[in-house]
């Protein structure tokens, strides 16, 4: 048999044993390694052997981000100094950056489920795998990189941009898989039709990281490309870095590795388990994790868990596209809506453009009223725009259960950004 990154075990139950195993061990040497976590523990009353069962991780205290700026430059870090091996930073997007400690079992561990994503992705040892993401002390290009030695394929660190260099590795070195981003991904995809070398290549299978792509973006990339396949690759630095999970061939959502860490879903509210299938904040905890285990890691990313089981048949839980952070969520009449789930609906629709805005306003009766405000496609026509207003109204009432006002405007008439666009405007007060 072929060597597998994939758990050894079958069935649910085995991964539910293996999961409160780990839960035991993380939450014993967290507070044997580490005093802001044994303090936490402490001011929460709950001591190691008090983990008896997957539910007692309701007992457990949360972790912020907050904790890990406090601590900066090694926070929560839970064994002796010798033992780090490396270190990787967050990019920091909001406030001082994150700084993460590894040991070398953890980068053991985070490359071989790292292979398991191209395993996933139904990559062989044939492949030749074109790196287009950063190489540096972010955990992006090396995380890709040791993934795709341990799986054994030819990995091609190529870096990010530099068109010309990309174009000439996929003729050159005949590649047949790239990660990048969704963004890149699309400038890859226009310039190799610019450049008329799409018979030239061999490029069969784009993984997007760090970025969620739109349905729209896909479908354009795919075309352009005459791709297989595209994957969404998860992941954040403080939990390894990316390649957390991995849709499977079926694109029916992301498989998450489960014998890693243990994926809660919340409302940020109040952080009580939402019921299955709705969306709400994920809350990690590791399994395995040595030098900064995170206990109920609060990553303000919100997604939605899918239960059954996927066509695939793997034993591994899924969990939906990432449908934006917490901090953005919006309360409309006693909703909660976050910017992804309008962006998730809308990319269903065809006949509209990408860019939206969505604007909130209080009305003379009191009540408050939503308007979304939505590009028609490119070559959209005005005269469809009340069958089209009708469509989306009501998918936004079936899949978000509020009622909006749609407007349609033209193609190109909404301010675009090259980094995140304003779409919320509020104007309540
Ligand atoms: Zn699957």
């Amino acid at each position: 048999m072929a060597k597998t990154f994939m758990p050894e075990f079958r069935t649910h139950g085995e991964l539910l044993d293996a999961q409160l195993e780990g839960l035991k061990w993380t939450v014993k040497h967290a507070c044997r390694g580490s005093s802001v976590y044994r303090k936490k523990l402490d001011e929460a009353g709950v001591r190691p052997e008090d983990i008896h069962s997957l539910d007692d991780i309701q007992k457990l205290p949360f972790t912020t981000s907050g904790d890990l700026q406090e601590g900066y430059p090694f926070p929560l870090l839970s064994v002796p100094f010798e033992d780090v091996v490396r270190i990787h930073a967050s990019s920091g997007t909001t406030g001082k950056r994150k700084v993460l400690c590894y040991t070398q079992k953890d980068i053991e561990d985070w490359a071989h489920f790292f292979a398991r994503c191209y395993e996933m992705a139904e990559l062989t040892s044939e492949d030749r795998v074109q790196i287009a993401v950063g190489y540096g002390v972010w955990t992006a290009g090396v995380g890709f990189q040791l993934g795709c030695e341990r799986f054994g394929a030819m990995a091609i660190p190529a870096g990010p941009g530099n068109m010309d260099m990309q174009c000439e590795f996929l003729i050159d070195f005949q590649t047949t898989a790239m990660c990048c981003t969704a963004s890149m991904g699309l400038l890859m995809a226009e310039e190799v039709n610019k450049r008329g070398i799409r018979n030239k290549i061999n490029l069969k299978k784009m993984i997007f990281g760090s970025e969620r792509s739109s349905e729209a973006m896909r479908k354009r990339i795919g075309d352009l490309l005459g791709l297989e396949h595209m994957f969404d690759i998860p992941g954040m630095t403080e939990l390894y870095g990316p390649g957390t999970g991995l849709d499977c061939i079926y694109h029916a959502g992301i498989h998450y590795w489960a014998d890693y860490y243990i994926l809660e879903i919340l409302d940020p509210e109040t952080l009580k388990p939402v019921p299955e299938g709705e969306t709400g904040e994920m809350v990690v905890t590791t399994l395995k994790k040595e030098a900064v285990p995170l206990i109920r890691y609060r990553t303000r990313d919100l997604t939605r868990l899918i239960s059954g089981e996927c066509a695939c048949g793997s034993v591994l839980p899924r969990h939906d596209q990432l449908l934006g952070r917490s901090d953005d969520m919006i309360i409309f009449r006693a909703v909660n809506i976050y910017p992804g789930q309008v962006d998730h609906v809308l990319s269903g629709i065809k006949g509209i453009g990408s860019e939206y805005q969505v604007i909130l306003d209080r009305k003379d009766d009191g009540k408050d009223y939503m308007t979304i405000r939505i590009e028609r496609a490119i070559d959209g026509d005005k005269a469809q725009d009340g069958e089209l207003k009708k469509k989306i109204a009501g998918e936004i009432k079936k899949q978000i259960l509020v009622s909006g006002d749609i407007e349609l405007v033209d193609y190109s008439s909404l301010p675009r950004s090259e980094r995140k666009s304003k779409r919320v405007f509020d104007n309540r007060d």
